[in-house]
Parts: structure tokens; C-alpha cells; sequence
């Protein structure tokens, strides 16, 4: 470190910030200088860097100077580092477990449904609404026995762990509960917003959503990225005001397939509804399915959409591909293929 730099003495959020180099959140950032450029240097491997940040207005020139690495994936396909991003169903459809697999793939860095997670990467898993026997129940069997899989911190905030009621994240006191804890955390879920952010008025005025908007968009300068989980209103849309849709990047419905049966665990069709990043084949819609095996433990399993198969066998034959080959990809029967491509052309006008 050079002689002149004297490290910076302010709030923990300096220690959010991702060492390019070592990949730790252990960049130390400078108050920016008056072009907006901050000196940061790195506690753990002693990288030193110019940073983009700033508190003020900056000439056009002196940003478009600016070195602004890409962001990452967190979540291939659904979350980038500094994304706001939400996934709303109906109550019992399996929000939950959807979101504790890919907690726990992400901490891992494991793949998840069709999502690949690159790096194990930190998380808070804020809660508001299980009993704690059902929560750790929930998370044991994703764990699967296998704790030592997570090499990055995975952090739980759970409002039945707490003597007193949980203050609403609305409130600084609540943000404060949480930030408290995002040392090594790269992504907040937020469990759901219902039960987690009440108390500001109405669930169906944007006003009441305005100081959850601001704490969000105040987390993602500091290099978070946050998960919230929410439930669908009438209509089938994220239930209350449309305003909460303004910041997100992503947002992801989460369906019961047509043929839904209860008895197979649970099931559910991903849907991206808004996508800011997301193109082409990670944008398709997909079937997840969730069961446990003989010990408990969770076990995924995911396969594109029925009508989806259809249209997706129709394009390959019309390109020329094989029955045999089209089956290959799409991960189903030689038998499924001509009967879907047989009912698909007969249903073409
Ligand atoms: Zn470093």
C-alpha cells in the first residue's frame, strides 16, 4: 500500500466491496476524488485498484473514463451481481423450496435446476414466515446431509428465531438488523416481502413501497444483489402496487403445471416474466419438480414445458434434424418426438 493512502475509516459497507483479484469482499474503497475516482486497496492479497464511485456529479468525460467491470453471475440466467430480482407464486405452489435450493446451490456453487451458479458465493436468508422447526427441517433436507458443500457463508435471519417481533425492513431499525450481517453476503433473500417489509400502509400503494425501493437501490451501490420472495395477488400477477416491478432486473413466476398431481412432491412451472439480460434459451419457461429420497434429502429435476417440446421438436425437424437426435436433446422419447412433431404439424394452420 502506498504511503499516502490513508485506509478508509468508514462505515462496514467499504468491507462489501469484490477484490477483483482475490474474489474476497475485502476491498478497501477511498471517498472518491473530485473526478470520482476512488482508491481502493485489498486487505486480504493487497490488489490495488482506481474505483468508479462517487458522491457527486460527474463531467460525461470523466465517466466515460471510468473502468466498469462486468458483472457477474451469480445465478447464470436469473441473477447478476447487483441485481434486484423477484420470484412471486401462489401460496403453497413451493416459493420456498425453490428459493432455499438455490440458496444453498449458490453457497455451494452448485448447479441449480437449469441454473449454474460459477462461484459459491455468500447469502442471508432473511425469513419471516416458517416456524423454525419447519425452516430447519426445509433447509436440512436441501443441505442433504452435506454442510461441508457450502464453502461460502450461508446466513440465516429468521423472524421465529427472534424473542421479539422482527422489526419491519421498511424501518431503518429492521435495515440496520440485516446489515449488520452482510459481511461475505452477495445475495439478500428476502422471505417474503409480505411479512418482512409490512407496516408503511397499504400493500397496493407505490408510496408504501418506497422505502423498501430506496434501502434496495442503497444495497445494490453497495454491491448486493436481493432475491424477494412474494406472493401472487388476484390475476395471478406479484400481489400489490406495480411500482415494486420499476427496479427489478428479473422476475420470475413460479406455476402449477396442468397436470399437477399432489401426490409426486412438488411441482412447479418457472416462468420469466421480466427479463433484463436474459435471452434466447435461458429465457424459456421450464418444469421443476422436487422430491426427497429414501434419507431425506431433496432431489431436483427439471424438463423444458410440454408445449414447449412441441414447438422446440417442430423448429429441429424443420431444420433438418433426426427424430432420434431431437429426442437426444430435448431429453425425452423417440416415441414423445413423433407423436409431438404428428400433433404439432396436424395443429399448424
Ligand atoms: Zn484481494
Amino acid at each position: 500500500m502506498a504511503d499516502n493512502v490513508v485506509p478508509f475509516d468508514g462505515p462496514p459497507m467499504a468491507l462489501l466491496v469484490h477484490c477483483r483479484s482475490c474474489r474476497r469482499r475485502t476491498l478497501h474503497v477511498e471517498p472518491p476524488g473530485p473526478s470520482g475516482i476512488s482508491y481502493a486497496w485489498c486487505e486480504h492479497c493487497g490488489h490495488e485498484e482506481e474505483v468508479p464511485r462517487t458522491d457527486r456529479v460527474v463531467e460525461l468525460e470523466d465517466f466515460l473514463r471510468w473502468d466498469l467491470p462486468p458483472r457477474e453471475w451469480l445465478v447464470e440466467g436469473l441473477i447478476q451481481e447487483r441485481d434486484a430480482v423477484m420470484v412471486h407464486a401462489f401460496r403453497g405452489v413451493g416459493k420456498s423450496r425453490f428459493v432455499h435450493g438455490l440458496a444453498v446451490a449458490l453457497a455451494a456453487g452448485e448447479p441449480f435446476l437449469r441454473y449454474g451458479c460459477p462461484d459459491p458465493r455468500g447469502v442471508l436468508l432473511a425469513d419471516g414466515e416458517l416456524p423454525r422447526e419447519e425452516l430447519q427441517a426445509m433447509l436440512a433436507a436441501q443441505v442433504g446431509g452435506e454442510p461441508e458443500r457450502l464453502s461460502a457463508p450461508f446466513k440465516i435471519l429468521a423472524a421465529d428465531l427472534f424473542d421479539q417481533p422482527l422489526p419491519s425492513l421498511a424501518q431503518r431499525s429492521g435495515q440496520d438488523l440485516v446489515e449488520a450481517h452482510l459481511e461475505g453476503v452477495s445475495l439478500l433473500i428476502l422471505d417474503n416481502v409480505s411479512t418482512l417489509c409490512g407496516g408503511t400502509g397499504p400493500e397496493n400503494e407505490a408510496r408504501s413501497w418506497e422505502p423498501i425501493q430506496s434501502w434496495l437501490l442503497e444495497l445494490r451501490r453497495r454491491g448486493l444483489a436481493v432475491l424477494l420472495v412474494h406472493h401472487d395477488g388476484k390475476g395471478g400477477a406479484q400481489r400489490g402496487t406495480s411500482k415494486r416491478e420499476d427496479i427489478l432486473s428479473q422476475v420470475v413466476q413460479l406455476t402449477r403445471p396442468a397436470e399437477y398431481s399432489p401426490a409426486a412432491g412438488a411441482q412447479f412451472e418457472v416462468h420469466l416474466r421480466k427479463a433484463r439480460g436474459v435471452f434466447g434459451e435461458e429465457a424459456r419457461p421450464f418444469e421443476a419438480e422436487y422430491r426427497t429420497d429414501n434419507n431425506g434429502r431433496a432431489v431436483w429435476a427439471w424438463k423444458p414445458i410440454e408445449d414447449d417440446i412441441t414447438a422446440e421438436a417442430l423448429r429441429m425437424a424443420q431444420e433438418g434434424v433426426g427424430q432420434r437426435e431431437i429426442a437426444e436433446v430435448l431429453g425425452v422419447s423417440a416415441a414423445t418426438v413423433n407423436r409431438r412433431l404428428r400433433k404439432g404439424r396436424k395443429e399448424q394452420p
